[in-house]
């Protein structure tokens, strides 16, 4: 298996809402996309990890994606340590993805944060030669970090327009978790309400390019321009 783009994820419907958009994107212009949840759900509040899995499946569907995968490890309190770091450096190494885009390294919710952390350090273990005999060495050639629910100036902006309806489907398959049920009702934002939110912030960042929906990404490094005349989006 060799992927174009691999979003790793702490919980399965973490990219759904932060970079689904651009997983469609790039799965329509031809690359091979795919998506890695960490966790399967086991604390939450509705539905079961089994249901959590079979959904994640169906919006991988919607998803456009080639592979995805849930390593299951544990929910609510993922552990960097060497085992799950070993595991994930195994899987990128079978996966061989040139792009990774991971959770922004600052978060709420220790799952998000934890698991941007695991993920670039196992980036880095996956490119050493001597780490397992059985695997080939591959080290991912861009680290994108999605950085859409944290409180960040973007350093670029993807263009969705064209797939956010496709990426809002997607997330609407978790029906456990957005489905009108009386369980959890007063935690859980029912579909109009998540469709009014995720509406909102993609038309802001979309705002922010001249476009109608976007989806941020932060980069470590600089980005590349060689043609100063064309960079699009107007200064003001
Ligand atoms: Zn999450």
């Amino acid at each position: 298996m060799s992927l174009d783009v691999l979003a790793i994820a702490a919980h399965p419907d973490d990219v759904e809402q932060t970079c689904g958009g651009t997983l469609i994107r790039m799965a329509e212009a031809g690359y091979r996309t795919g998506v890695l949840d960490l966790t399967a759900g086991d604390m939450g509040t509705r539905g079961t990890p089994e249901q959590r899995i079979a959904e994640s499946e169906a919006a991988a569907r919607h998803l456009l994606l080639a592979w995805r995968g849930n390593l299951r490890m544990p929910d609510a309190r993922l552990e960097n340590n060497i085992a799950a770091r070993m595991t994930l450096a195994v899987k990128i190494r079978e996966l061989k993805p040139r792009v990774v885009v991971l959770p922004y390294w600052q978060a709420r919710h220790p799952d998000h944060y934890r698991c941007s952390e695991m993920g670039f350090e196992a980036c880095f273990l996956a490119g050493l030669k001597k780490l397992d005999e059985y695997s080939v060495p591959h080290r991912p050639s861009k680290i994108l970090y999605a950085s859409l629910y944290a409180d960040v100036k973007p350093s670029f902006i993807v263009d969705i327009s064209s797939q956010f309806e496709r990426r809002m489907t997607a997330l609407l398959s978790y029906a456990s978790q957005y489905g009108e049920t009386a369980e959890g009702g007063a935690l859980f934002p029912n579909e109009s309400e998540i469709r009014d939110r995720l509406g909102a912030i993609a038309r802001f960042y979309g705002n922010l390019i001249g476009v109608k929906y976007g989806e941020p990404f932060v980069v470590k490094e600089a980005i590349r321009i060689d043609d100063v005349v064309a960079m699009p989006v107007r200064s003001i």
